[in-house]
């Protein structure tokens, strides 16, 4: 047997880092960036634990574009390279300086907000440049050190003039990449990489307006200076303490981060843990209502403050994608599949962290503000409902909190509601029936008719409850959920009263016969029922199961695939001891019969949305001739 070390030369591993590494070119600018700031944070370090005897100052990473010479400068006064360590931290690929610093200093710097641990973020830099050039004054007491290289293997090393502390990186800009020298390319990287990154980055200068002195002459002209113009918050709200942070402050930040977005958030939650991972951050609940667009806005994932992506998928849960915010984990491993990400232990348990933070969250604020905690319930059910389906986690917890509004606008836990059900509202086996209505507008009449008994009707109308009601039943064994327009109302509510009919049982198979030949077999049902004779004569309803079985197929999940094809099938209940009944059976000739059952059934689909077309334009048309 023989064992060894396969080579990777070098030569190979320009190119392909050129084209693999990083998918995206534009994010040089980034890892350039954040190398002057690791640097600067190093150095304020090493100055802090008396490591370094240098003035720290007030350190600004300065991007500059040299346009006319096809140049791009990033020049940072951070603790700088002697000609020894350019030999080490860059002339060795993949070798991080920052991942050792660490090390050296582990128990001192790990809140240090240092950015790089791989050791390759610097030869980014060849994605846009054919050559680069550092020039670098360690803060130690060394000559400074000027490196060049072409993207070849080769480099070349020598001493330099330079007498300031601190590393200036020079991109000459390839041909292919010239859009890395205009002005707004690299502002709009700067505020997409860089916006909240620790140290001020300087880009460019800006005109500022100076007050005009007071008592100052009419015609004097107020004065303007040229200022630097930083680009970035450096103190961006989620690395500050909760207690230091006001409701104001909270707001200010979610307008600093959407610009663009007019409603205020409803509510937000710090994120702030450091074991077992590191992990800060605010998330806000934005004002969500009925739409559930594709967001543009969404959470955006940070490591110590620098931007990685907009794409939280698997880190955070999916029914928080909604919200908006800010993640900040150094303990996010990146360029991994997602996939891997999902496997990976850090991120579950951040996925559960940022859950149980939220239910807490919800919890406290129902606890302590309920009629606040009701007005909002509009906005932020679709989140929880959609995170009781999907979260087991959240599931067990949201009990506590979650609400079911009812048609006239009280709210009950689902405890409570069991309590305000109690025996008034049990079906035939006994199970608490909780009405319930989808549409107030369009199930008017049969919530009317239930309220009418004194019955409680909830208002849910969010697209998913279908799947809701179908894992509240499974878990609550002694509740049924029946939509109000499911059966005849006292049906669906066990009544110790049945009426008696006042039809013999073969006026009944005549009035059956009658009416089930002028109707179509094919969408409904004809069921004969003895109400009570002020109870509507004809009625439309739709059996709970099937309905809600399609809505689920619709929505999503469910396992009923296909069920979405199925015709809709009504119930058309006649009421047995109503007048119209005995009207229909006494009709002297069949077409007046067929007349009045066709004139009721349009009644009876009205009252459940269901006249439409052509239907309904004969219907009216009908009605007019009447009035004649
Ligand atoms: P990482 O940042 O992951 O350590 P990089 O390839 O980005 O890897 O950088 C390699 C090393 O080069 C850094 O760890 C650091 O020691 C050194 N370095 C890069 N840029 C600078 C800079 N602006 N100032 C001082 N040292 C730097
Ligand atoms: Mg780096």
């Amino acid at each position: 047997m023989t064992t060894g070390k396969i080579n990777v030369s070098v030569e190979n591993i320009f190119p392909l880092i050129k084209k693999f590494l990083y998918s995206d070119h534009e994010i040089f600018l980034r890892e350039l960036v954040s190398n002057a700031t690791d640097a600067t944070l190093k150095l304020k370090h090493l100055t802090n634990i008396g490591d370094a005897k240098v003035e720290y100052g007030n350190p600004v990473i300065e991007v500059k574009i040299d346009k006319e010479n096809k140049k791009l400068h990033i020049i940072d006064q951070g603790l700088g390279m002697t000609a020894e360590e350019v030999e080490k931290y860059i002339n060795q690929v993949a070798f991080s300086g920052a991942e050792e610093f660490l090390e050296k200093y582990k128990d001192s710097a790990k809140d240090s907000g240092i950015i790089g641990h791989f050791g390759l973020g610097f030869y980014s830099a060849f994605m846009v440049a054919s050559k680069v050039e550092i020039i670098t004054k360690s803060y130690k007491d060394e000559p400074a050190a000027h490196w060049t290289c072409d993207g070849s293997p080769e480099f070349t090393l020598e001493p330099h003039s330079k007498t300031e502390r601190g590393t200036e990186i020079i991109l000459h800009i390839a041909d292919d990449s010239l859009e890395f020298l205009e002005n707004f390319k690299i502002s709009e990287l700067l505020s997409k990489y860089n916006k909240f990154m620790p140290v001020p980055i300087k880009f460019g200068t800006r005109t500022e307006t100076l007050p005009v002195p007071e008592g100052a002459a009419e015609d004097v002209k107020p004065e303007t200076v040229e200022v630097d113009n930083i680009i970035n918050n450096p103190n961006p709200a989620w690395t500050k303490q909760p207690s230091d942070l006001s409701d104001e402050d909270y707001k200010n930040f979610y307008r600093e981060m959407y610009p663009m977005q007019f409603d205020e958030p409803l509510f937000n939650i710090h994120l702030n843990v450091d074991y077992p991972f590191n992990l800060t951050g605010i998330l806000y609940f934005p004002k969500l209502g009925d739409n559930i667009q594709i967001q543009k806005d969404k959470i955006q994932l940070y490591q110590n403050q620098v931007f990685v992506t907009d794409n939280v998928e698997g880190i955070v849960p999916e029914f928080l994608m909604m919200l908006k915010g800010v993640v900040d984990s150094p303990d996010i491993p990146l360029n991994v599949s997602r996939s891997y990400l999902q496997a990976d232990g850090n991120v579950k348990k951040i996925s559960n962290y940022i859950t149980k933070k939220v239910s807490d969250k919800l919890k406290s604020l129902f606890t302590e503000n309920r009629e606040d905690f009701e007005a909002k319930w509009n906005d932020i059910k679709i989140v929880l409902e959609y995170g009781m389906l999907s979260e087991p986690k959240f599931y067990e917890k949201a009990g506590a909190f979650t609400l079911y509004p009812t048609t006239d606008g009280k709210y009950f836990t689902l405890e409570e509601l069991k309590e305000a059900l109690q025996a008034a509202q049990t079906d035939k086996n006994g199970k608490l029936v909780v009405l319930y209505a989808s549409n107030k507008e369009a199930q008017h009449s049969y919530i009317d008719i239930a309220t009418e008994k004194g019955y409680q009707v909830l208002l849910l109308d969010s697209p998913i409850v279908s799947h809701l009601i179908q894992k509240l039943e499974a878990d609550n064994e002694n509740l049924t959920f029946a939509r109000v327009d499911a059966d005849h109302i006292d049906k669906l509510i066990q009544k110790e009263d049945t009426q008696i009919s006042k039809l013999s049982d073969e006026q009944k198979e005549t009035l059956k016969g009658i009416i089930e030949n002028s109707v179509p077999k094919e969408n409904y049902t004809v069921q004969l029922e003895a109400m009570d004779s002020t109870s509507a004569p004809f009625m439309i309803t739709q059996p709970e199961f099937m309905r809600r079985m399609k809505e689920m197929s619709a929505t999503g999940g469910g396992g009923m695939f296909g069920m979405g094809n199925f015709p809709d099938m009504f119930n058309l209940v006649v009421n047995t001891n109503s007048d119209l009944a005995d009207t229909i059976l006494n009709a002297e000739s069949e077409d007046v019969k067929s007349g009045l059952i066709k004139q009721a059934l349009d009644l009876a689909k009205l009252s459940q949305g269901l006249l439409k077309g052509e239907e309904l334009t004969s219907f009216v048309k009908r009605g007019f001739e009447t009035l004649k």
